[in-house]
């Protein structure tokens, strides 16, 4: 096994200024969060390095990415993390590609922050989730205020940055119920000029199946953002899940699918210095609270692969589960997320929760693909043409 990238998803500040309504850390479940450190200790920051160095001896790793995490990492202090990238780079660059990455909700912005943003050639991923209405409807603060102007203005301070070629921001929208496709779309990229978005489905198993009339309206919005960003912004605004899926869909027509042996792998660091599986398996709640207690000054990294938690995620990283081999975009889709696809009774060797959604997104891309290029625009709803600019 080759591990492309490894994502070391650093829980910096344990506790956020923010209380979203769908928040899935701040849970019962994960009520022990509350007696963890509220701040990373500097030791720790410094037996990860240590961490690392020994896990590329055992592990042929091609980049590393640490990621700053929370709660909200920006709670933290910028000189702080500022000596963790300089000591992190002076210790394994040569052995492999060092990265920074900041996962936050963008709510403050401090100069000494963006300063190390642009010096550390950081990825920034800003949770926005539309419009001011919608994004204020989950994203509020312990006050209950919404957060949309607070984080516009952080926008505001980074996009420019990222036109200048410092930094790249990516934001990340969960598509709710209340989002309302190519409107809200246009509005991130019309309005507040993003430049990168990753679409997020809502947190759900496949023992949580949400209803026909939810999937049905995520894959027509998903179809109808597909020829919206197709027609008019396809060459300056990336949108991982579309760009992804085209890409895909060549690929497997040309026959260039690539072996699946090269995996990206991550884990999340506690404050407290556990090493668990990172954030996006908690929902497979069973299955992720049953994971073994590992902690990065006592254990070493290939005690965190050889788990067999991690074996099960390794083998559904590389493997197509049984239940979608008979799906003509399984090469494409490969059964979604791993963690949509968890049910308590078969583990991961399920469809999506999902599956009618991305099948018919899947099918619309490949007929718009298929209508080449000159044919597009005659292929597209004339609906999507008008009003736009
Ligand atoms: S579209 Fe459905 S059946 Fe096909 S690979 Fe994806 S989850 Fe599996």
């Amino acid at each position: 096994m080759r591990i492309n990238a490894l994502y070391v998803i650093i829980k910096l500040v344990e506790r956020c200024n923010l209380k979203c309504s769908y928040c899935y850390y701040y849970t019962d479940e994960n009520a022990e969060v509350y007696q963890r450190a509220t701040l990373m200790p500097d030791g720790l920051l410094l037996d990860l390095i240590g961490y690392i160095r020994e896990a590329l001896v055992s592990a042929p790793v091609r980049r590393v990415v640490f990621g700053f995490h929370g709660g909200e990492p920006t709670l933290a202090k910028a000189s702080r993390v500022r000596a963790f990238c300089e000591q992190a780079r002076q210790d394994l660059e040569g052995q492999v590609e060092v990265g920074f990455a900041l996962q936050t909700n963008g709510v403050h912005m401090s100069r000494e922050w963006l300063s190390l943003i642009v010096e550390q050639r950081m990825g920034v991923g800003i949770s926005i989730d539309g419009d001011r209405q919608l994004h204020d409807t989950h994203r509020v603060d312990h006050a209950g205020k919404g957060s949309y102007d607070r984080v516009r203005h952080t926008l505001d301070t980074l996009l420019p940055l990222e036109r200048a070629g410092h930094v790249r921001v990516t934001a990340l929208t969960v598509m709710g119920e209340t989002f309302d496709g190519v409107a809200q779309y246009r509005h991130m990229v019309d309005t507040l000029g993003l430049n990168h978005i990753k679409l997020l489905f809502v947190d759900r198993t496949a023992d949580m199946p949400p209803g026909a009339p939810v999937l049905d309206k995520l894959a027509s919005d998903l179809c109808d953002m597909f020829d919206h960003w197709l027609l008019h912004d396809r060459n300056r605004v990336d949108v991982s899940l579309f760009t992804s899926t085209v890409r895909a869909l060549l690929a497997v027509e040309h026959g260039l699918r690539g072996a699946r042996d090269r995996i990206t792998m991550g884990f999340a660091l506690l404050s407290d210095g556990r090493v668990r599986i990172q954030d996006d398996f908690m929902i497979a709640s069973d299955w992720f609270w049953s994971q073994q207690e590992l902690n990065v000054v006592d254990t070493a990294f290939k005690d965190y692969v050889q788990q067999p938690h991690l074996q099960q995620l390794v083998h559904e990283l590389i493997h197509v589960p049984d239940a979608c081999q008979d799906c003509e975009f399984s090469d494409v889709c490969a059964g979604g997320e791993p963690a949509h696809r968890y049910t308590r009774a078969r583990g991961f060797d399920n469809r999506s929760v999902y599956c009618d959604a991305l099948m018919r997104f899947h099918r619309h891309v490949q007929t718009r693909l298929a209508a080449g290029s000159r044919a597009l625009p005659a292929a597209l709803p004339s609906t999507l043409e008008a009003g736009v600019a």
